[in-house]
């Protein structure tokens, strides 16, 4: 009896056992490749899967892999499904609630109540790491990499996959931009084949924002920048954020951290020891695989807000990039060393050609294909996984410990405690905005209850009323550098050298988002009234919750949309070229936000003079791009030409005749010449040593008595980058409604040789014929963030 109970067990055991290993068999065996799903295997020269082959891929790996969970996040802006695939091993992957919950605690170590708390959460949480692919989509390779680094991950047993798979969730985004997966996809397969075989489309590849979709992490206008926010900043709270991309074809095979000068000085420095750290780990796992070309500290720099991989640092998160030089999309292209030796030298690099300590290896001119990007992108992602396993304890402690210092009051009472945004400013909606982007990202915000006391340093008198109905945003949060970084002011460290040759930033120099927006902030240096007066307000935990307090009665259903402003009904046209403008692609987001109605108008209708519009937009791009368009050598024929001599003869007879052109920054070049209006740009012939203004902001004098400068102040700030300032000779013809300010001009970022532009017009009005023309110096609309100087542009479309 005994023994047959027991021979019983036994063989229910072998039965289960065997069973279980049959399913393990059978279950490693149905775990689809990327190449029986797709039919091909990607990263292969001249193969593309597009974003449904992509998520089909995916969804396929969810349903056969429990390491695999693939989640759909949001929709983009174009409507397709936004998804992120979590990794692990099964295990984590059940209890995947439970590790976010436990990341979101080291995000904020005020919810943790003691030591033995912070020892337990940090003994069970796993490295959040989140990598994400091809957001810019002419760098393609790394979308499809995706898919075989997942079925790796899927499918690998080696003890370096286990231990990453243990020790680390990772969120893996196939693409941060899916439309512009299949914009690219669409192009090449058309043009494969063909001369045209692994050119950039002749569309923007974000549907506002091309390229920029990767400046957009703060103001967080695009559909994809929000999606990923919430999931990174309000739900995750990874510790590693890896970006990849690619770049130019011709200088160094593989750019990675630790990155060039100058550092934001908002970014803690453990953070940056992290992200160097991090690069070597790539570069040496690079290098012990052979391959070359590996360059380090040089071109991107970490001074500049807005990226995928720079919005981390304010979330005391290690961002992380690499820059593979490019084949032509998925085509192999021969790099000899002519094209190499003609590369302009990189900062921090003279020639991709020669050797340094940065660049150790040079690689040997030759062939370079999609899969060798691909190959180094594959290393560079189990490096990063790897040290986040190996070292997960370290990463969670260090994010718990600047988590909680940026929480404690600051020691320093020469230190600002806080930003006031006081009630009753005016521009309601734009403050109610603010308020969002701040939530947005998981910054703290609150509203008072009660009237409060402060010691507002740049008001007088310096201790001020702070009114109910007031926001005011503590630094004594996680988030103290973002807050720092987004409502103080830049000032960009002067980079020049003994010849005045100017270090040229790799983004902009100056953001500061109250000033960009039009809305008053104050820095707060004391609250009189009482101590620990930020407990006794009341935190805003929803954006409508702020909507009331602004006396703002409609809901806020759409991050987006926003009033339409315009009260005449002018009939608009934006000049809409082949050429991919962000200038154009931001002024239509302006438009479609606040529901100004407007027509694209091409190159064909203005060479035909089919202009019915009361105005035209001209965003801001040169000349050339402007006049000639895509060239006929690296185009189909439909796509090139611009708007030709004849289309600037029929903008010329469209003002003749009654209509209104506005024209931003470069645009203006074109106007003022062809059309002989007697002013100049001053700056045009200057010299990067007398003058140079890489991205700031910039105070400007206002005629407010003019109808185009209606509902502004004396004084505005306007985005300057790289653009105009106008010197006009007849005064009599040229009306200026804004000039830079006469000194002190700049309010955020960098400006050398500000002599040259004090007093100069920013703004211009001419009458021309029966028509109009309106001369923008600065961008009114740059990247959908200069809300305060939007207003300029409705009150020029007004009839
Ligand atoms: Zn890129």
């Amino acid at each position: 009896m005994i023994q047959h109970r027991i021979f019983n067990f036994y063989s229910i055991f072998c039965l289960i056992f065997s069973l279980v290993c049959f399913a393990n068999i059978a279950h490693a065996q149905t775990i689809p490749s990327p190449k029986s799903v797709l039919g091909f295997h990607p990263t292969t020269d001249k193969t593309i899967a597009d974003w449904s082959q992509i998520t089909n891929y995916f969804s396929k790996l969810d349903q056969a892999s429990d390491k695999v969970a693939v989640r759909e996040i949001g929709k983009t802006t174009l409507g397709k499904p936004f998804i992120v695939a979590f990794i692990s091993t099964a295990d984590n992957i059940k209890n995947l609630e439970n590790y976010r919950a436990i990341n979101q605690k080291l995000a904020d170590p005020r919810q943790i109540k003691d030591e033995a708390e912070f020892q337990r959460l940090i003994g069970q949480g796993k490295t959040v790491v989140a990598i994400s692919c091809s957001i810019h989509s002419t760098e393609i390779v790394a979308s499809q990499m995706s898919m075989n680094l997942a079925y790796q991950m899927a499918t690998a047993t080696d003890e370096e996959t286990k231990e990453i798979l243990n020790n680390t969730i990772l969120l893996l985004i196939p693409s941060a931009n899916p439309d512009g997966i299949d914009i690219v996809a669409n192009w090449y397969r058309k043009t494969l084949g063909t001369p045209y075989e692994g050119t950039s489309p002749p569309e923007l590849y974000h549907h506002y924002a091309g390229h920029d979709n990767n400046r957009d992490w703060f103001m967080l206008n695009l559909k994809e920048t929000q999606t990923v926010t919430k999931l990174f900043w309000q739900e995750w709270f990874p510790q590693v954020v890896y970006d990849v991309h690619q770049m130019g074809q011709n200088g160094a095979r593989f750019v990675i951290p630790p990155f060039f000068d100058p550092p934001n000085p908002n970014i803690p420095p453990l953070v940056l020891r992290e992200v160097g750290l991090m690069g070597y780990k790539m570069a040496a796992d690079l290098q012990a695989s052979k391959f070359a070309g590996v360059a380090t500290n040089t071109t991107f720099d970490t001074w500049w807000h807005g990226g995928f991989r720079s919005a981390p640092y304010y979330h005391n998160s290690i961002g992380i990039l690499s820059e593979a030089a490019s084949a032509n999309l998925m085509s192999p292209v021969l790099i000899t060393p002519e094209k190499m030796r003609q590369t302009r030298g990189a900062r921090g690099l003279a020639s991709p050609l020669e050797t340094a300590t940065n660049h150790p290896q040079a690689w040997q001119p030759k062939t370079w294909r999609a899969s060798d990007i691909a190959a180094m992108e594959m290393v560079a992602c189990r490096s990063v996984l790897q040290m986040a396993a190996k070292f997960r304890t370290n990463y969670l402690r260090n994010f718990l410990e600047l988590n909680r210092n940026n929480s404690r009051e600051n020691a320093n009472p020469n230190q600002p405690i806080a930003y006031v945004i006081f009630a009753g400013q005016g521009r309601e909606e734009v403050v109610s905005r603010f308020i969002e982007i701040l939530l947005a990202q998981g910054i703290e915000v609150y509203k008072m209850s009660r009237e409060l006391h402060a010691s507002i340093p740049s008001m007088q008198p310096t201790e001020t009323e702070i009114p109910l109905g007031s926001f005011l945003i503590p630094l004594d949060q996680p988030q103290r550098n973002n807050v720092e970084a987004l409502l103080g002011k830049q000032i960009y460290p002067n980079r020049v050298d003994e010849r005045g040759n100017v270090d040229v930033p790799y983004d902009v120099a100056g953001w500061t988002l109250p000033l960009q927006m039009g809305v008053e902030s104050y820095a707060v240096k004391q609250i009189v009234e009482g101590a620990n007066s930020n407990r006794k307000l009341e935190r805003v935990t929803d954006i409508n919750q702020a909507r009331q307090t602004l006396n703002l009665n409609r809901a806020k259903e759409e991050f987006a949309k926003l009033p339409q402003p315009l009260k005449t009904n002018p009939r608009v046209g934006l000049y809409k070229g082949f050429t991919a403008s962000m200038d154009e692609g931001w002024t239509r987001f302006v438009f479609d936000t606040f529901q100004v109605p407007f027509k694209s108008v091409s190159d064909r209708e203005i060479r035909n003079n089919n202009l019915k519009f009361d105005a035209i937009i001209l965003p801001a791009d040169s000349e050339n791009t402007i006049v000639d368009g895509l060239k006929a050598e690296n185009y189909p024929k439909e796509y090139t030409g611009g708007i030709t001599a004849q289309g600037v003869e029929n903008l010329k007879k469209f003002v003749e005749n009654g209509g209104k052109l506005i024209c931003f920054d470069d645009s203006c070049e074109l106007i003022i010449k062809r059309f002989n209006l007697p002013m100049k740009n001053v700056l045009k012939d200057l010299k990067r040593s007398e003058f140079y203004c890489p991205g700031s902001i910039l105070q400007l004098d206002v005629d407010n008595t003019n109808p185009l400068a209606k509902t502004f102040g004396k004084q505005t700030a306007a985005y300057f980058i790289n653009s105009s300032a106008f010197e006009i000779s007849d005064a009599s013809k040229i009306k200026s409604v804004a000039t830079y300010a006469n000194s002190n001009a700049l309010l955020s970022g960098w400006l050398l040789g500000e002599k040259y532009l004090n007093g100069k017009t920013a703004l211009a009005e001419t009458d021309y014929g029966k028509g109009k023309i309106v001369l923008f110096a600065f961008r009114p609309q740059h990247r959908g963030q200069t809300f305060g100087t939007f207003p300029f542009i409705f009150n020029a479309l007004e009839k």
